[in-house]
């Protein structure tokens, strides 16, 4: 009998190993690494999940967890067994204050359950198709990020399945190593099969205030005083190129862009409440408010689908995607954006777009999502869709522009276009580099779990 076989009667849920069932796990959002697995398991419980983990230890097989499959360096693919947790979809239960879900559920599932229930989670990420153990992972930002830190840290306790084959429950007060690994541990320490998350009540509606400014400057001052006197509930803002022709550049002629900087900054309302830009804006330094939307608060979180959908009728989304996010200190935000802009061809960015997350430099907590210390914080993601004849001339431009972020004191998101050596690994967790590998020895001891994307040892 082959071990697929005999992996197929250790559990109840299902093991897939047709093709069909293998290439629609073979490769990610990214579309830039292919690994086809031998079987595809899709757990019936957090019981398959620990039999699975021990099968794999006894036979030497590594294990890759996918959640929904969006990063994009393969941190979701095996050539030997992929676990779809997307089969643990459920809600478990809910209170004014928290909600526990499998780990496998989709954010859209989520906020469809609460939201009728006046709740819903403080941190949403822009895609709801992603699942909750996938964004814990890597750390979830969204346009509350600002204030509420990430998804990880608003994660109250977790059901892990170890490396180990170990259930573990675990929070800030049980187990706290393995608590502090699991979020934003990219799916190395084990496998994350249960989330308490705090929900808060929101209001019915929200009011956004679509600004636009041409100045750089005066969009980052602004930001900084929207984050300080926190008159907005939700800050968004991306960098949208203008295109002027072409220039010389060293001789040769490139097309060059002027940018300017939407900003949409959203309230939360009641009933009836409309408050008036001359309240809200007051002291802004916009260049213009272009418009006013209103709504319910549930399309507030659900406003991208509508650019996804465009997105996927226009077949960017069976593009490749080696998206490149930085989260950088304040000081040299203005420096490293001005530069990557000027030397971004503005063509590059159809079907995709470049983001801005401002944050507070305390918001966050999660020990494993690496940010630097500054008490603002600036993310930015260079989010493209990348034809598959132009994948060979963008993926070294990114990775100047990761490096270029590293040696301005950034950090890079980890489910992006990620091309790190050894030393980079070791530069990216600075001084968690220790806590990382203690933790990879505890609870990961055979190394079983997602390898391949973090480097741990210098290969000759
Ligand atoms: C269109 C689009 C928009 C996005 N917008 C945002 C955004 O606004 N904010 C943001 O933060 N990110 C955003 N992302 C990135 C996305 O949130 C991350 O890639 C996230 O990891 C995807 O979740 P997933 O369920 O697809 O996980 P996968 O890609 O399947 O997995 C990601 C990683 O988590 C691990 N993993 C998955 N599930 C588990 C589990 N249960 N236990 C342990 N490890 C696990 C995997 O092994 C892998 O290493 C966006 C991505 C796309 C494509």
């Amino acid at each position: 009998m082959s071990w697929t076989d005999e992996l197929a009667r250790e559990i109840s849920g299902a093991v897939s190993m047709d093709d069909a069932a293998r290439d629609a796990v073979a490769t990610d959002f990214g579309r830039i690494v292919t690994r086809k697995p031998q079987a595809v398991v899709r757990p019936a419980s957090t019981v398959d999940v620990q039999r699975v983990v021990k099968f794999a230890a006894r036979n030497s097989l590594h294990i890759s967890t996918r959640g929904g499959g969006h990063s994009q360096t393969g941190q979701s693919l095996s050539d030997q067994i992929v676990l779809d947790t997307t089969s643990l979809d459920q809600v478990k239960s809910v209170t004014m204050d928290s909600v526990t879900v499998q780990a496998g559920i989709k954010w859209r599932a989520l906020v469809e359950h609460l939201v009728p229930q006046s709740l819903s989670p403080p941190v949403l990420t822009n895609n709801l198709d992603v699942t909750v153990g996938g964004t814990l992972s890597m750390a979830g930002l969204g346009v509350a990020s600002w204030k509420f830190g990430t998804q990880a840290d608003n994660c109250l306790e977790l059901e892990v399945v170890t490396g180990a084959g170990d259930v573990v429950r675990c929070s800030e007060a049980e187990n706290r190593d393995l608590f502090d690994a699991a979020r934003c541990g990219v799916g190395q320490f084990g496998v994350i099969t249960e989330a308490v998350l705090k929900v808060r009540r929101h209001a019915p509606r929200f009011r956004s205030f679509y600004l636009l400014y041409d100045d750089l400057a005066r969009l980052l001052d602004d930001l900084k005083s929207l984050m300080e006197d926190k008159r907005f509930d939700y800050l968004e803002s991306w960098c949208i190129p203008c295109p002027q022709g072409f220039k010389k550049v060293a001789g040769q002629r490139q097309p060059f862009a002027q940018w300017f900087f939407p900003l949409h900054a959203t309230v939360e309302t009641q009933e009836g409440e409309s408050p008036e830009p001359l309240s809200k804006l007051g002291g802004l330094k916009f260049y213009k408010l272009v418009h006013t939307e209103d709504g319910e608060i549930g399309e507030f979180f659900t406003r991208l689908d509508n650019l996804f959908a465009l997105w996927k009728r226009g077949g960017f989304w069976d593009y490749a995607h080696p998206w490149m996010e930085c989260v950088l200190p304040w000081q040299t935000t203005p420096m490293y954006i001005s530069q990557v802009l000027a030397n971004l061809p503005p063509q590059a960015l159809v079907g995709g777009h470049i983001l801005l997350w401002p944050a507070l430099g305390t918001a966050s907590r999660a020990p494993l999502f690496m940010r630097p210390q500054a008490d603002f914080l600036m993310g930015f993601g260079i989010l493209p869709a990348v034809a598959p004849r132009f994948v060979n001339e963008v993926l070294p431009r990114l990775n100047m522009a990761s490096q270029a972020a590293a040696m301005m004191g950034g950090k890079r998101y980890l489910s992006g276009w990620i091309n790190f050596d050894h030393a980079a690994w070791k530069a990216h967790y600075g001084e968690q580099w220790a806590t990382v590998i203690a933790a990879k020895r505890k609870f990961d001891p055979q190394g079983i779990l997602n390898p391949g994307f973090v480097i741990y040892e210098i290969i000759a």
